[in-house]
């Protein structure tokens, strides 16, 4: 038995990097997946799945788009019967210092990471607060605590979504809906392909476990948060982050 058996759980921002590792995380852990991403196929990361045993289905969804949101979350529901836990982890960047930002790259970063995880969790709300069960999980970022310059976009929603996790947590305690923020430091993916060696080594220093987190690192806490070990925690940001957030 795994300790996600028997729940289901959507997961945005499924298609690579963070999500990918969470869907396979979970799969080992006996949920069935409901997957979510913009653009790109989600078909090996759903055989992937399937092939730990669980079940697996997926959609294209914008999660910036209200009634893209709303269709996945019923999707979820129409396959599966319900919608135990959400991952909300679709993000993207658009860096640049404060005086050349453009006003897209400031709104789409907004739009995609605060706006999505806002949409993502209204529709899936419903259905918990019907079963009076449920776990919603933020993505959010380290950026969002300590800042970073060239992120003042993506630091703001990040940092915005840890007052929604608070404000959520608070909606729905009562009808047994948990809410939790997750906030990785510099983590190995596509996101943090563009550093320079220059800036890698600078972070590295920074971080008083002395290396980026993994994947799996970042997955590895999803799973307890989605656990029924985590069942009275809600509200609180829980960084994995190798201590940087400290520096
Ligand atoms: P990634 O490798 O760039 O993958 C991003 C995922 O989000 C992709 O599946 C992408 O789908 C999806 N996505 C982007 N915009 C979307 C939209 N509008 N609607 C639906 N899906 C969308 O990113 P990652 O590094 O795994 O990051 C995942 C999350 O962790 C993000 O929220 C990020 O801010 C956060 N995070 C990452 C790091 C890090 O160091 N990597 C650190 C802290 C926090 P497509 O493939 O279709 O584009």
């Amino acid at each position: 038995m795994g300790r996600l058996s028997g729940k289901t759980a959507l997961i945005t921002g499924a298609s690579r990097g963070i999500g990918e590792g969470i869907a396979q995380a979970f799969a080992r852990e006996g949920a069935d997946l409901y997957l979510v991403s913009r653009s790109s196929p989600l078909d090996s990361v759903l055989a992937e799945c399937r092939a730990l045993g669980v079940k697996a289905e997926g959609s294209l969804c914008d999660v910036s788009d209200s009634a893209d949101a709303r269709r996945a979350v019923d999707s979820c529901v129409e396959t599966f019967g319900k919608i135990d836990i959400l991952v909300n982890n679709a993000g993207v960047t658009r860096d640049g210092l404060l005086v050349r930002m453009k006003d897209e790259d400031f709104s789409e970063v907004i739009r995609i990471n605060l706006g999505g995880c806002f949409n993502m969790s209204r529709a899936a709300a419903k259905p918990m607060m019907k079963k009076r069960a449920g776990r919603i999980i933020n993505i959010t970022s380290v950026v969002g605590a300590m800042g970073n310059a060239g992120q003042a976009n993506y630091a703001a929603s990040k940092a915005g979504v840890v007052g929604m996790t608070k404000s959520v947590a608070k909606e729905l305690g009562s009808r047994g809906v948990t809410v939790n923020a997750l906030a990785p430091g510099f983590v190995e993916t596509d996101m943090t392909k563009v550093l320079t060696d220059e800036n890698r080594q600078l972070l590295i220093k920074s971080i008083p476990l002395g290396r980026f987190g993994s994947v799996s690192d970042i997955a590895g806490a999803a799973v307890f948060l989605a656990s029924d070990e985590a069942a009275y925690i809600t509200g609180v940001t829980l960084f994995v982050d190798g201590g940087m957030v400290m520096s």
